[in-house]
């Protein structure tokens, strides 16, 4: 670690007492600084970068809810506001027990430079509550989405403020938190949320965005090498809306999906995955991964509480949750004889797995970089909300191809700018990181 950038870590640690994750995101973009400040003293000036660690703002808000047998149900709910140099604060809303403000202030923080590499006017933001959808009723949904917004609403707005989905979050709910939206401030506000359904002003193509994105980056990555992804093997973590897209698009590239995962276990196929299956037990029935093998027989298996990152592959692609793979599984990729892995979760890997990627010579996509296609169609999303306008799915989906080559290529060509050429985490820091810094510099100490 540079020796001006270690005092704004160790201020950091100890201001944020006990939030491991966000210390972590936190770290990893530091680490990767000193070239910067090296060549360009100035960003370290005027404490740009403590800034830049501390959140605009930290909402923390109550939900109070009636449940199906009429009892009174509390959970927290939280808006990150994180950094608004480059548009209004713009990432999504997480539903999930184990939300707390420590894990959105690294979503939040990571989004911030993950929103400012697709090149587009968005800042950085993060919400959710540690509420467990698992196991609700759609009029439980519903009560908990109106109850959310009735006190979220007030922070938000087209220019202000605008969530859209994360884990545990999706079409349905933001349907529902739209409604209340509209509802409590009389406006037809459609660039307020994104993830909409079509209906009612979402975007094509938003839906697959993330998936297809991070797979836009890796065969990018793969090209590097002369190499693509047919006919390989390829793992991927999750059965969400990420790995869903995900795996879609590598069918589409012609790559063959051996195993998939939730958090009870993983499925492998030796027959490949059958899509149109996991996406009926997810999507429709919202169902346990379990259910897999029973309805496509011989060929699958579930592991219970298996690694998921125990099964051979070429291209790993972990698209579950943060730290799901550790430096353990990245060595047992290596000598399984992984050729590159993409993140499409928020920092799926450790650091000690990153490193073994990377000392392995194994291509790595970090999440900042290889999921930003989600946001970036998000942005595309307000861009029609506020033309008015429809796009087909197909120019959508170009614009998010170009989008993904640009992030591509400007974490590649600043990698070896600075010295390292391949190191992708290192690009993906520093030109996300440029650009903040550019605007926040522009816009005077605020
Ligand atoms: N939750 C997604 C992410 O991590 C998408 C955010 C958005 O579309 O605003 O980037």
């Amino acid at each position: 670690m540079d020796e001006k950038l270690q005092p704004i870590l160790d201020e950091v640690l100890r201001r944020n007492a006990g939030e491991e994750e966000f210390h972590q995101a936190v770290r990893e973009v530091l680490e990767s600084l000193g070239p910067v400040v090296a060549r360009h003293p100035a960003y370290a000036d005027g404490a740009l970068i403590e800034r830049l660690c501390e959140p605009e703002r930290q909402i923390i808000f109550r939900v109070p809810w009636v449940d199906d047998h009429a009892q009174v149900q509390i959970n927290r709910g939280f808006r990150v506001q994180f950094n608004s140099a480059l548009g209004p604060y713009k990432g999504g809303l997480r539903f999930h027990p184990s939300v707390n403000l420590g894990i959105i202030k690294f979503l939040g923080f990571e989004q911030t430079f993950k929103n400012a590499l697709t090149g587009l006017p968005i800042g950085g933001g993060k919400g959710g509550s540690d509420f467990n959808p698992r196991g609700r009723s759609d009029a439980e949904i519903m009560r908990f989405c109106q109850s959310f917004m009735t006190e979220m609403y007030r922070h938000l707005g087209e220019y202000t403020d605008v969530p859209a989905g994360d884990i545990g979050v999706g079409g349905r709910e933001i349907g529902y938190l739209f409604g209340q939206y509209k509802r409590i401030t009389n406006r037809y506000e459609a660039g307020v949320l994104t993830g909409k359904g079509l209906v009612y002003g979402g975007s094509r193509a938003r839906t697959e965005a993330t998936g297809f994105g991070a797979v836009f980056f890796v065969r990018q990555m793969l090209a590097t090498r002369g190499t693509d992804f047919d006919g390989k093997h390829a793992t991927v973590s999750g059965s969400g809306n990420v790995a869903i897209y995900t795996m879609e698009k590598i069918l589409q590239f012609g790559g063959k999906v051996v195993a998939c995962s939730d958090s009870g276990g993983y499925v492998v196929d030796e027959s490949g995955i059958d899509l149109d299956l996991v996406k009926q037990i997810k999507e429709i029935r919202r169902e346990r991964i379990s259910e897999y093998p029973r309805l496509k027989g011989a060929s699958a298996h579930y592991i219970e509480k298996g690694r998921i990152w125990d099964v051979p592959c070429e291209i790993a692609m972990p698209s579950a949750t943060q730290n799901e793979l550790n430096g353990k599984d990245a060595r047992q990729l290596v000598q399984n004889g992984v050729i590159a892995v993409g993140e499409g979760a928020n920092m799926p890997s450790t650091p000690e797995a990153v490193r073994i990627f990377q000392e392995a010579g194994v291509l790595f996509a970090p999440g900042k970089a290889a999921n930003a296609g989600g946001v970036a169609t998000s942005a595309l999303e307000m861009q029609q909300n506020a033309s008015r306008d429809s796009w087909s799915f197909r120019e959508t989906e170009e614009r998010l191809e170009r989008i993904m080559c640009n992030i591509h290529d400007s974490c590649a060509d600043t990698a070896e700018q600075y010295g390292s050429p391949g190191n992708y985490v290192l690009g993906a820091n520093i030109a996300g990181f440029v650009r903040v810094a550019e605007a926040m510099r522009a816009l005077g100490l605020i």
